[in-house]
C-alpha cells in the first residue's frame, strides 16, 4: 500500500476510501462530487467507534431507531454542534416528540397522521427537521413509505392542510431487484413533485444511486464493518 492510500482496516480510512467512490461516481455522472452528501449509518455502532468517524471529520450520519439514538447521540450532538443527524428507520405517530427533539432530517414521513404528530410537535417545540417523504418504490406490502402514484397529493396534503414543507424522498429498493429501476422512477417522481433532494444507494449499490442523481447516500456496512445479524431494522 502506497503512503497516501487510505488504510481499509480501520473506520477512517474505510471512510476516506468511500468518500473516494462517492467522488468518482459523481464526476463520472458530470456531477459536483460535493453534490452528494454521505450519510454515515451508524444503527449498532458503538459511540467510541462513531467518535472515530467525527474525528475524521464526518459530520452527517443516519440511525433507524429512535431508542437507540437517543443512547448515543445527545451526548455527541453536545459535543460537536454542526452534526447533522438523519432518522432513515420508521417513524411510530407515539415517538414523534423524540424524533423531532433529536434529529435534524426526518427522511421517513409517510403517512397522514405522522405529518399531523410532526406538525403539532414542531408548532410545540418550535425545532424544525428537514422533512424527506419515504416513498415505496417497489409497491411492496411488507414495506413503508407512500406508493408512488400517491406522492404528489400527500405532499400537498403535507403542505396545505398541515403547513410542511418537504425537500427530498427517499427510497429502499427491494433485496431482490435491479436497484437503477427504483432509482430512476424515484428521481423522475421528485422532479415532477418539484423536491430537490434524493436520499437513495447503500454499501452495495451507492455508485449507481448517485449516477441517477442521488444528493444522499445512505452507508453504514462498508464504514463500520458487517452488522449483527437480524439487526438490521
Ligand atoms: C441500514 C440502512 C442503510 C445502510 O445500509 P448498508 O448496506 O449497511 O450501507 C441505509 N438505509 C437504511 C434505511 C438502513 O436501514
Amino acid at each position: 500500500m502506497t503512503p497516501n492510500q487510505p488504510d481499509p482496516t480501520d473506520v477512517q480510512g474505510r471512510l476516506a476510501l468511500v468518500k473516494q467512490e462517492i467522488a468518482i461516481a459523481a464526476e463520472a455522472a458530470g456531477r459536483e462530487p460535493n453534490s452528494v452528501e454521505l450519510v454515515a449509518v451508524t444503527k449498532t455502532v458503538a459511540g467510541p467507534v462513531i467518535a472515530e468517524a467525527i474525528a475524521a471529520g464526518q459530520r452527517c450520519f443516519g440511525e433507524n431507531r429512535i431508542q437507540e439514538a437517543w443512547s448515543k447521540w445527545p451526548a455527541l450532538k453536545e459535543r460537536h454542534s454542526d452534526i447533522e443527524l438523519h432518522l432513515i428507520g420508521p417513524l411510530q405517530s407515539n415517538k414523534t416528540r423524540e424524533a423531532v427533539a433529536l434529529f435534524d432530517v426526518i427522511e421517513t414521513v409517510d403517512r397522514p397522521k405522522i405529518a399531523r404528530t410532526i406538525a403539532e410537535e414542531i408548532a410545540r417545540s418550535n425545532q424544525h427537521p428537514r422533512l424527506f417523504v419515504q416513498v415505496n418504490t417497489g409497491e411492496e406490502p411488507q414495506k413503508a413509505g407512500v406508493v408512488p402514484g400517491e406522492v404528489e397529493s400527500f405532499i400537498a396534503l403535507c403542505r396545505d392542510t398541515f403547513g410542511l414543507a418537504i425537500d427530498g424522498l427517499m427510497c429502499i429498493p427491494p433485496f431482490d431487484e435491479e436497484p437503477a429501476m427504483h432509482f430512476a422512477l424515484l428521481a423522475k417522481i421528485a422532479e415532477r413533485v418539484g423536491v430537490k433532494e434524493l436520499s437513495m444507494g447503500m454499501s452495495g449499490d451507492f455508485a449507481r444511486a448517485i449516477s441517477f442523481g442521488a444528493t444522499y447516500v445512505r452507508i453504514g456496512t462498508a464504514i463500520f464493518g458487517e452488522r449483527p445479524k437480524g439487526d438490521d431494522g
